[in-house]
């Protein structure tokens, strides 16, 4: 009877411990409803116009009018859940020609609801849509505005997750926001991200949505499975030293927002193996923008999450027919099963990152002229083990891994240094890993 107890316990803690899935992150996906988004971009398309210095007295129509119903909507959602979310505005002044863009003094208000985690209250991985639309003339705050795709879609889909991640208790915080001001010069991002180092916000990273809702590409191409990730390679907060250093150990490829997208590649193509996340490995769009730029500019991790193909008829335009083409970005260009998709990847990604413990702050590398490869990291409070993470320096993606259990160091025997890339996550209970982290000091 002992032995078998014994086998018993066993065997039990064997899916705790490696079970590669969750079987909730399937709830979650299943959660996300294409019919609740498609209601909310509608909303948001009746307000007639979101641009940044539009109207903010009116109850129906204007900036003021859309973020009074996004705040109200956050607080519905609270409500549901015993008061789980805190939701407030955070605002900054703009003044009047701080750029060609804003012609009137604004207030680029942003909203925000934050569901605090039980473990790492501090600890914040955040989702974002904008509020704000614009028409051909960046600077036209009164014609009609629809900005169903760009960025209805985003904060439809931001408000979204919060319906169906608040059902769920977790270790970290999330965050889901509004960002305004994202037309008129990225200013949303930029008051958020300074506010958040004024509080102290230990930020994991941004998951910034901007368009997640056309599948008809003016390439030609229609498909609800592609979409892309955005990221930078290195942040541009680094020290000349770091620069330096980068020559000699590699990294060129692997700073922080970089990992971001990797995790979002790989958690998709684990529980929704249908999706074709394309990892880009740029900033953003050639010579464009969007509102993770401000918080990688503060030094914090952050990706764009988009869709794969753009119609550009639909983006930024006066409504109108010209040449037989009509311009304008509309609601009846969304398709809502796509938006759903794309809010379930945020949605199982923002899971995931506040199921797991932290990410360890140091991590080593050592075996130079060695056969073997040594890496070890700084413990983390909460994790069950670590896994080191190691690719072909060609690769994109960590395509060997290794869990290593409760340990802070290992050797890889045979594996050369010279000839890899390497990093590692902390896994906690569940299964869940944090960010890989590649190696911040050498030794020896
Ligand atoms: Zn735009």
């Amino acid at each position: 009877m002992k032995k078998f107890s014994v086998l018993l316990v066993a065997l039990m803690s064997v899916p705790m411990l490696y079970s590669q899935t969750d079987l909730r992150i399937y709830d979650i996906i299943n959660n996300v409803s294409a019919e609740r988004i498609e209601k909310d971009v509608t909303k948001l398309v009746n307000f007639g116009t979101r641009h940044t210095l539009s109207d903010t007295i009116s109850q129906t129509r204007g900036i003021g009018a859309a973020r009074r119903w996004i705040k109200s909507e956050f607080e519905k959602i609270s409500s549901e859940c015993s008061d789980c979310l805190d939701v407030f505005y955070q605002k900054n002044l703009v003044p009047k020609g701080d750029n060609a863009r804003i012609v009137h003094d604004v207030w680029v208000v942003n909203v925000v609801a934050m569901q605090k985690g039980t473990k790492y209250p501090n600890r914040y991985i955040i989702m974002s849509g904008d509020i704000d639309s614009r028409v051909s003339d960046p600077a036209n705050f009164t014609s009609d505005s629809p900005g169903a795709n760009d960025n209805a879609s985003g904060m439809a889909g931001t408000i979204e997750a919060a319906r169906v991640l608040s059902k769920y208790k977790f270790e970290s915080s999330i965050i889901y926001v509004g960002l305004s001001g994202e037309e008129q010069g990225l200013y949303g991002g930029k008051g958020l991200a300074e506010y958040a180092k004024e509080q102290g916000w230990d930020i994991v990273g941004i998951l910034n949505n901007d368009m997640i809702g056309n599948i008809t590409g003016v390439d030609g191409v229609v498909s609800n499975r592609d979409f892309r990730i955005f990221s930078e390679p290195v942040p541009p907060t680094e020290t000349e030293q770091q620069r330096n250093a980068r020559r000699f150990y590699g990294g060129e490829v692997d700073g922080i927002s970089r990992q971001l997208a990797r995790y979002v590649y790989t958690t998709t193509k684990t529980y929704m193996p249908e999706m074709n996340p394309m990892m880009i490995y740029r900033l953003d769009r050639f010579g464009r923008g969007g509102h993770h730029r401000p918080f990688n500019d503060a030094g914090f991790a952050g990706i764009r999450i988009m869709e794969a193909h753009e119609n550009y008829t639909q983006q930024h335009q006066d409504i109108r027919v010209e040449d037989g083409i009509a311009y304008g970005d509309k609601l009846e260009h969304v398709n809502f099963g796509y938006a759903k998709k794309l809010t379930a990847v945020n949605a199982i990604n923002l899971a995931s990152i506040a199921w797991a413990p932290p990410a360890p702050t140091t991590v080593e590398i050592g075996g130079i002229v060695e056969p073997n490869a040594k890496l070890r990291w700084s413990k983390v409070e909460g994790a069950v083990g670590y896994k080191i993470y190691w690719r072909d320096t060609t690769s994109p993606t960590w395509d060997n891994a290794r869990y290593v259990g409760d340990v802070t160091e290992f050797v890889l025997e045979g594996i050369v240094l010279d000839n890899f890339f390497f990093g590692v996550a902390a896994v906690g209970k569940d299964g869940h890993e944090s960010p890989v982290v590649f190696p911040n000091k050498v030794f020896r």
